[in-house]
């Protein structure tokens, strides 16, 4: 465990992507490693700390979730202001999710500064299987490597479910968050 000290410099994350994509589950395995089956949504403003060692340095990581506001899009934009980077989720077993990333880039970029670092990130992978066997359309990993590409953005894959790739993903931005800074 890396305890955050005042020299450390704190970046502001922000996470975006519509509403039961896994936002809050991302957080609650990067911050405490759980998982739960259900998660209650949390009314009002909420960001968690998380320091990571980013290629040797102590770095903080305020963690923003939306909270459930994905609904009010005015709200949302508030986020976005002053963030040093965003997680943009989707559920890969959820198209829909998927065709709103456009939407959700379009409110970051209008309202975030200058070229704000985005990691697109195809969250649930551990579903994905089952649910193809079920009919459901599902996202390959290839169709979100190539829309990352159209913005320029990062990309990973993850399951907070099972934790695979979350560290990852937030300590990949973070060190885009860097460089950009
Ligand atoms: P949010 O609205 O974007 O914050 O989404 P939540 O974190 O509340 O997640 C919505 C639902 O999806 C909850 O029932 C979670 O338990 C579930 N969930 C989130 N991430 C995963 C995952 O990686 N795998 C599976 N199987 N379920 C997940």
């Amino acid at each position: 465990v890396v305890k955050p000290q005042a020299s450390d410099k704190t970046y502001k994350i922000v996470l975006a992507g519509d509403a039961a994509v896994g936002k809050s589950s991302f957080l609650l395995r990067l911050c405490k490693n759980e998982f739960k089956g259900t998660t209650s949504a949390t009314l009002g403003v909420d960001f968690q700390m998380k320091t990571l060692v980013v290629d040797g340095v102590p770095t903080v990581l305020q963690l923003w979730d939306t909270a459930g506001q994905e609904r009010f899009r005015s709200i949302a934009k508030s986020y976005f202001r002053r963030a040093d980077g965003v997680l943009l989720l989707y559920d890969v077993t959820c198209e829909k999710s998927f065709l709103n990333v456009r939407e959700w880039v379009d409110i970051i970029e209008d309202v975030s500064q200058d070229d704000v670092p985005i990691m697109l990130v195809g969250n649930k992978t551990d579903l994905r299987e089952q649910a193809l066997q079920e009919g459901i359309t599902c996202i390959p990993t290839s169709y979100g490597e190539k829309l990352a590409m159209t913005y320029s953005s990062l990309f990973c894959e993850t399951s907070a479910k099972e934790g695979s790739n979350i560290v990852e993903a937030v300590l990949h931005l973070a060190r885009e968050v860097i460089k950009h800074a």
